[in-house]
């Protein structure tokens, strides 16, 4: 399999979840080897600052994956850091379409929360298309299977040879409850069909203290779906019965592709977060010395 990047150029615009204010994407075509790296401005005509999508960039694991890179890698120069939150339902959409290399300037500090899912950025990447490039994917293979438990809650990668994925949730909620799903051939058509359409979710209590701390500033029921103690307070109700789930394997497909390339593995997790990802992620990475 060569490795592929966007035929054309693309952009959409949407608020923020935190900040609620207007962000705008736009995606360059980017050579090979040169893989998916966010790109935020500097200020005042200071030079860009390149965050790689990349384990060595992982930041925070608090509510969604930040990035952060400096100006100047070698640490002698410039000083300045940027970051870039919210990266992981572009970065699963890109890695079910097999885009490798992709340069994406954003204007602000997270992405844009759109519906909450990542099918508006699938339906702009389908727009945009995909150019293959002449040379070969890396993938990423293990030798021995990989566990890390913390409690009742684990994340396992065992040898495969496609990405297939096994993931329950269990929330002491009436709407949500014990939620478990397979999905053992994942690629292109099953993220559009299975996963895709699955949106963020959170609690009513969370969001006023979130909000109380000058966070989700951006966050409404257009794009996020929200519970009080009992029910889900969207009139439209759920695109999946199971959508929590589903919603949960998107944020663990855009965390995977931190690794910078395909995993061959099967990734079972058991009552997972960014934080249980981001430590399955650091633990390949290590195994497969990249
Ligand atoms: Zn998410």
């Amino acid at each position: 399999m060569k490795q592929s990047t966007i035929a054309r150029p693309v952009e959409w615009s949407g608020l923020g979840l935190h900040s609620g204010v207007p962000v705008r994407v736009v995606l360059d075509p980017a050579p090979l080897d040169s893989g998916i790296v966010f790109v935020r401005p500097g200020e005042a005509g200071a030079a860009d600052i390149e965050i790689p999508a990349s384990h060595r960039s992982l930041h925070s694991s608090s509510r969604a994956t930040t990035l952060a890179a400096k100006s100047d890698p070698s640490g002698k120069g410039d000083p300045r850091e940027a970051q870039i939150s919210t990266v992981e339902h572009l970065l699963a959409t890109l890695y079910a379409l097999e885009i490798d290399n992709v340069r994406i300037h954003v204007d602000g500090p997270e992405l844009p929360a759109m519906d909450g899912s990542a099918l508006p950025v699938l339906d702009a990447l389908t727009v945009a298309g995909r150019e293959r490039l002449p040379a070969e994917r890396p993938v990423i293979t293990l030798s021995d299977p990989i566990e890390i438990r913390d409690g009742e809650r684990f994340i396992r990668a065992a040898p495969s040879h496609r990405l297939q994925i096994t993931y329950a949730i269990d929330f002491d909620h009436p709407r949500i409850g014990r939620q478990e799903l397979a999905l053992l051939d994942f690629d292109e058509g099953c993220f559009a069909r299975e996963l895709a359409g699955a949106r963020t979710f959170g609690f009513l209590h969370e969001f006023e203290a979130l909000r109380a701390e000058g966070l989700a500033q951006g966050g409404s029921l257009e794009n996020t779906v929200v519970l009080d103690e009992e029910k889900i307070l969207n009139q439209e109700g759920l695109r999946f019965h199971d959508e929590f789930v589903r919603h949960k394997v998107v944020d663990l497909v855009g965390d995977l592709a931190l690794l910078g390339a395909p995993l061959r593995a099967h990734v079972s997790v058991e009552k997972g977060g960014h934080s249980l990802h981001h430590r399955l992620v650091r633990a390949v990475a290590k195994a497969a010395a990249i």
